[in-house]
């Protein structure tokens, strides 16, 4: 069973939780009662085995293709989804 960390931000409780996959999100802390617990993804409770390590900031990066210069539609590479 995978161990969540979380992080409160209205009180600044850091906690870790074990929960199924299945298992609903938990938003409300413990420690202040409001719902601004959440669940922190690059904590380091949060461990996977193996390779499968998700970078979420890479889909912020900018496509260094759509930013080269191309005279015309036809030659420029098509930048996929
Ligand atoms: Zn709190």
């Amino acid at each position: 069973m995978p161990i969540y960390a979380y992080a409160c931000s209205s009180c600044g409780l850091q906690q870790d939780v074990m929960q199924k996959m299945s298992d609903e999100p938990l938003n409300t802390c413990p420690e202040c009662g409001k719902e601004t617990f959440s669940k922190q993804l690059t904590a380091a409770g949060f461990q996977l085995k193996g390779s499968g390590y998700y970078v979420t900031d890479f889909k912020n990066k900018p496509k260094a293709e759509a930013a080269a210069p191309c005279a015309n539609a036809a030659s420029c590479p098509v930048v996929g989804s």
